[in-house]
């Protein structure tokens, strides 16, 4: 490893933080000796303060139908290919019921953005959640709402959010969205969650298409500061009916770096290896956690849907039942020496 790398990974290590340029640096030229020594820095940080276990969380994809026309997204409002479905409330609790029975803590409830749920819907969907499952932690990924709405929703009792920044750098986020998505309000909706109390998630992907190493620099300056409890972030995988849908993937080897760094940069944070990770390679979710990942999140949603919510195409587990996944993930943990926790896994100093 180059010396300069070198003690700006040494640096990260003793939990100082770097200026942009220093981000760009270890973000420029990255050899695999690099990021054999981020994987290996990052794995001793994460067993050090979550041992060998593993966070999991059941995801319900509840909605597809969306507002939002995102270059990216298989499920944008202008891909009229998409079947729409939602689910009834009586159809997310099974689930939730299904998972719980199955050692899920966490019930993370994910649409487009939706507004046929209104926020008191969203609400009520939330205490009869708890009700049910009183031990349990409920996330919510919607996509943005307005303050009083998160407010509404938080009072109910929904502990965490979602909602990646996609981009740290407007222009950029330009390139991704349609001109009626604003930069701005997403920056909005983050802080706003976090003074709600949310354990807020924020997050990019990998190798979005226009993505500079530059662009990947800002990125981990805004989550520096910004300091998400959560960080979600996987590669970017293109969508057949989609704007983007012959651009490259991003780089599998990047994706696992950049989890590295995180960890590193955020010794705490709550850090999945994300389903487009476990898609762009077979053993992506595996190598994540060994990259310093300590989170995984299985598909809840019923497997007469999964195939209908395609964020990218090859999405992995679209065929399986709720329990298969769960187990398929016990095994892939315990071949690489860890176990699945059955708690809450919440954000901990
Ligand atoms: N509508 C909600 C949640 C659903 S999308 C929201 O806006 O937050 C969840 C995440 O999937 C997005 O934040 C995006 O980063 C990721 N995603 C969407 N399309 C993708 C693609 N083609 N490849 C990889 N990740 C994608």
């Amino acid at each position: 490893m180059q010396p300069e790398k070198q003690a700006l990974l040494q640096k990260l290590t003793a939990h100082e933080k770097l200026n942009k340029a220093q981000w760009m640096t270890l973000l420029t030229d990255v050899t695999e000796d690099d990021r054999a020594e981020a994987a290996k820095a990052a794995r001793a940080e994460a067993l050090q303060i979550f041992g060998n276990k593993v966070f999991i969380r059941g995801i319900v994809e509840f909605s597809n139908y969306c507002k939002n026309d995102c270059l990216y997204c298989g499920i944008r409002r202008s891909n009229a290919n998409a079947q729409r479905y939602r689910l009834t409330d009586d159809e997310i609790l099974e689930c939730c019921d299904e998972g719980y029975a199955i050692g899920y803590r966490t019930f993370v409830l994910q649409s487009g953005e939706d507004f046929t749920y209104t926020a008191s819907h969203i609400a009520e969907l939330v205490r009869r959640i708890k009700a049910a499952h009183p031990d349990c932690a409920v996330t919510l990924s919607l996509g943005e709402r307005e303050y009083d709405e998160l407010k509404l929703m938080r009072a109910a009792g929904a502990d965490r959010y979602l909602l990646r920044h996609e981009t740290a750098n407007a222009a950029h986020y330009g390139m991704l969205h349609p001109p009626q998505m604003s930069f701005a309000h997403r920056m909005e909706c983050l802080r706003g969650l976090k003074r709600l109390g949310y354990q807020t998630g924020a997050g990019m992907m990998i190798g979005a298409p226009y993505q500079t190493a530059e662009h990947l620099a800002e990125d981990m300056c805004f989550l520096q500061e910004f300091r998400p409890e959560m960080i979600g972030m996987g590669p970017f995988l293109p969508h057949k009916d989609t704007p983007f849908a012959k651009e490259p993937k991003g780089s599998y080897e990047l994706t696992l770096y950049l989890l590295s760094l995180c960890r590193l940069m955020l010794p705490h944070v709550l850090l999945p290896a994300t389903t487009a990770l476990g898609t762009i390679h077979p053993q992506g979710r595996e190598q994540g956690i060994l990259a310093g990942a300590n989170v995984i999140m299985p598909n809840l949603s019923p497997t007469a849907v999964r195939k209908k919510y395609m964020l990218y195409d090859n999405k992995i587990c679209t065929e399986d039942q709720s329990s298969d996944c769960r187990f398929c993930l016990q095994q892939r943990m315990k071949s690489i020496g860890y176990e699945v926790a059955v708690t809450r896994g919440d954000y901990a100093e």
